[in-house]
C-alpha cells in the first residue's frame, strides 16, 4: 500500500530505525536512510532492501547534531523526492549522569538530535505534503517522554519536548489528511538492552532469561521487552488510511509501565 511513496526514517543504521526502514520497505515504499555506520556495512543494508523489496534505498550519512548538515541533507533529498511522504524521527543517543555533573555539550547535542532536527526535517518536508494532502510524521518518543528516572536530564527532556512538539504539528495539519504521532516504548529488544541484560546476568549470575525478566520486572509490569518489529509495524501502520483520523497521539508500547 506505499508503493510510490518515500520515508525518511533518520538513525536507521541500526535497532529500531532499521527495523522500521524494513518495514515500510516491504510495502513497497523508497527508503532514505541516515545513521552512522562503516561504509560496508551501510551496502549491506541497502542492497538487502533493495533485492529483498524490490525499492529503491539511500543513505545519508548525516550528524543530526549539525544543522547546517541537517540542511544539505534536505537540499539533496528534494532533489531526487521533491515530496518525501513520510517521515520518522527515530535517531537517538542516551547519556547518563547526575544533572549537577552533566555535560552541557552532551545537553547541547542530546537536545539537537532528539528534538532540534525532529523540528528542522518537518519544517523541511511539511510544505511538500501538504501540496498532496497526505503525510505521516512518526516520531520515535520513549517512556521516557511520558514518565521520568533519575540521571537522564537531557533525554527525559528531550523526549516530553518530542510529544509536545507531536500534538502541535497534529494541530496544524489536522485538516490536511497529514498526521503526526509519537511511539514510546518502554524497554526495546535491542543490542544496547542485551548487554544491560548480560551484565545483570554475570553480576548474578543469572540464566540470560532469568536475568531479563528480573531486569524488566523493575520496569514493565508485563515482564516483557517490546521487540524492534512491534515498533516497526505500529510505525507501519500509523501510513495506512485507517489511521487518517489518529494525530496528535503518543502511543505507549511498554507493557503497562507507564500506566502505573
Ligand atoms: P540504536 O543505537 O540501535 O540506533 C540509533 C540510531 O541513531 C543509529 O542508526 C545511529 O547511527 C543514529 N544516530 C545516533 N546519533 C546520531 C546523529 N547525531 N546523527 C544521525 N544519526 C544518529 O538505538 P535504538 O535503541 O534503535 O533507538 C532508536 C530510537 O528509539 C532512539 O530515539 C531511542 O531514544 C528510542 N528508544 C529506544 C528504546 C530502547 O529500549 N532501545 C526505548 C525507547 C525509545
Amino acid at each position: 500500500f506505499l508503493q510510490g511513496r518515500s520515508a525518511l526514517i533518520t538513525g536507521s543504521t541500526s535497532g529500531i530505525g532499521l527495523g522500521i526502514a524494513k518495514s515500510l520497505a516491504a510495502r513497497g515504499c523508497d527508503i532514505l536512510l541516515n545513521g552512522f555506520a562503516d561504509e560496508t556495512v551501510v551496502n549491506r543494508l541497502k542492497n538487502d532492501i533493495s533485492s529483498n523489496h524490490g525499492v529503491n534505498v539511500h543513505f545519508f550519512s548525516t550528524d543530526l547534531a549539525k544543522p547546517e548538515e541537517l540542511n544539505e541533507m534536505c537540499n539533496s533529498i528534494k532533489s531526487m523526492y521533491p515530496v518525501v511522504d513520510i517521515i520518522v524521527n527515530n535517531a537517538g543517543f542516551q547519556h547518563v549522569s547526575p544533572i549537577d555533573e552533566f555535560p552541557d555539550e552532551k545537553w547541547h547535542d542530546l537536545l539537537e538530535v532528539l528534538l532540534g532536527a525532529p523540528f528542522r526535517l518537518i519544517k523541511a518536508f511539511l510544505p511538500g505534503m501538504k501540496t498532496q494532502n497526505y503525510g505521516r510524521v512518526i516520531n520515535i518518543s520513549s517512556a521516557h517522554g511520558i514518565i521520568a528516572s533519575p540521571n537522564k536530564s537531557a533525554y527525559v527532556a528531550a523526549k516530553h519536548g518530542l510529544v509536545g512538539l507531536t500534538k502541535v504539528v497534529a494541530l496544524e495539519t489536522a485538516e490536511m489528511n497529514i498526521t503526526c504521532n509519537s511511539i514510546c516504548p518502554g524497554y526495546v529488544e535491542t543490542p544496547i538492552f542485551e548487554f544491560q541484560v548480560k551484565s545483570l546476568a554475570e553480576k548474578e549470575s543469572l540464566e540470560y532469561t532469568e536475568a531479563k525478566k528480573k531486569f524488566l520486572s523493575n520496569f514493565h509490569p508485563s515482564k516483557e521487552a517490546v521487540r524492534v518489529t512491534d515498533v516497526a509495524e505500529m510505525t507501519t501502520f500509523l501510513c495506512t488510511d485507517a489511521c487518517r483520523n489518529m494525530t496528535g497521539s503518543q502511543i505507549t508500547m511498554d507493557g503497562a509501565w507507564t500506566a502505573k
